[in-house]
């Protein structure tokens, strides 16, 4: 737990919490049919089965998209079930993703589609979070050169960015699914021309369906060996806490009143914690590496049995 954590009902992860403190805490759970403790609900012996995670004063959530909400183009109807629920009850939602092959547009119509009503304002991409450092570190405009996607160009178009594929203020690295060597070398060109480098996202490796398919990460890997450079001068996507920090200041909630959900501890949880909010794991995406340092605070195998702000 880091600084500024909220005052929690309770940590379903303990198991030394008595069990009449746990039953008064969850009782909106239990109204709601809530399976709480498997069969296995016996003083001294571990709970079986699904729990549920009260936490009633929060309220904002701030939530990665790809296998928490939907998985592909799936939604997955307990997360969307309760999100809606969450909202009935006035919680406030907002979405971050490492995604930059989509605007924020392109994302809100997506939840829009799978029945949760979503604005571009309550999407945050990392293409957006690229598009703002760039903003505030030239505030005059930049030029930028752009190995990514459309949506990633148009992003920073938005902002009042010049795209180049020459010499620019800054290169721009997302997920590119037609980078090639003359992109490689061109955009090696301009780093060593005096460019900035800044990468949308770290991840190497992008879940699909059956397997991974090679992500930002590894193309920004490239072009920063490319370059000469040891590491780009920039990641902005999470696990920095750029993303979070934004789609907060746009909920307007305080830290200790919000959460960050995700279904990736190196990501999602670590981008979460830095950004110094609590954080919950939903095991509905990929697996997480079972040596992976750090939990998140709470954990949950369904977003059905995540109960905030009353609901
Ligand atoms: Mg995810």
């Amino acid at each position: 737990m880091g600084m500024n954590r909220p005052k929690l009902c309770c940590h379903w992860t303990s198991m030394k919490s008595d069990v009449a403190e746990r039953s008064s805490c969850v009782r909106p759970a239990i109204e709601r049919g809530a399976i709480l403790f498997g069969h296995s609900n016996l003083p001294g012996l571990p709970p079986v089965g699904t729990e549920a995670v009260t936490l009633p004063e929060i309220h904002g959530v701030i939530s990665d998209l790809d296998g928490v909400v939907y998985r592909g183009d799936t939604p997955i109807d307990d997360a969307v079930t309760a999100i809606l629920d969450w909202m009935e009850h006035g919680v406030r939602v907002a979405y971050v993703t490492n995604n930059s092959t989509g605007t924020s547009a392109h994302f809100a119509a997506k939840l829009g589609r799978m029945g949760i009503p979503t604005t571009a304002e309550d999407v945050v991409t990392s293409g957006e979070a690229a598009a703002d450092f760039v903003r505030g570190r030239w505030p005059n405009g930049a030029t930028v050169h752009v190995v990514g996607s459309d949506a990633l160009r148009d992003t920073l178009r938005g902002v009042g960015c010049e795209v180049t594929t020459g010499e620019a203020d800054a290169v721009v690295v997302g997920l590119d699914r037609d980078f090639h060597y003359d992109k490689l070398s061109k955009a090696a060109d301009a780093i060593r021309a005096g460019a900035f480098l800044i990468g949308t996202n770290p991840d190497r490796m992008y879940p699909i369906p059956g397997g991974y398919i090679p992500g930002a990460g590894s193309i920004l890997a490239a072009v920063a060996a490319a370059a000469g450079l040891d590491a780009p001068h920039v990641v902005v996507g999470k696990p920095e806490p750029t993303l979070v920090e934004i789609a907060r200041w746009k909920l307007g909630t305080d830290a200790e009143r919000t959460i960050m959900i995700g279904d990736q501890l190196e990501t999602d949880v670590a981008a979460g914690r830095n950004a110094g909010l609590t954080t919950v794991l939903v095991k509905t995406g990929v697996l997480n590496h079972p040596d992976f340092g750090e939990a998140a605070d709470f954990e949950v195998d369904s977003l059905a049995d995540l109960h905030l702000g009353g609901s």
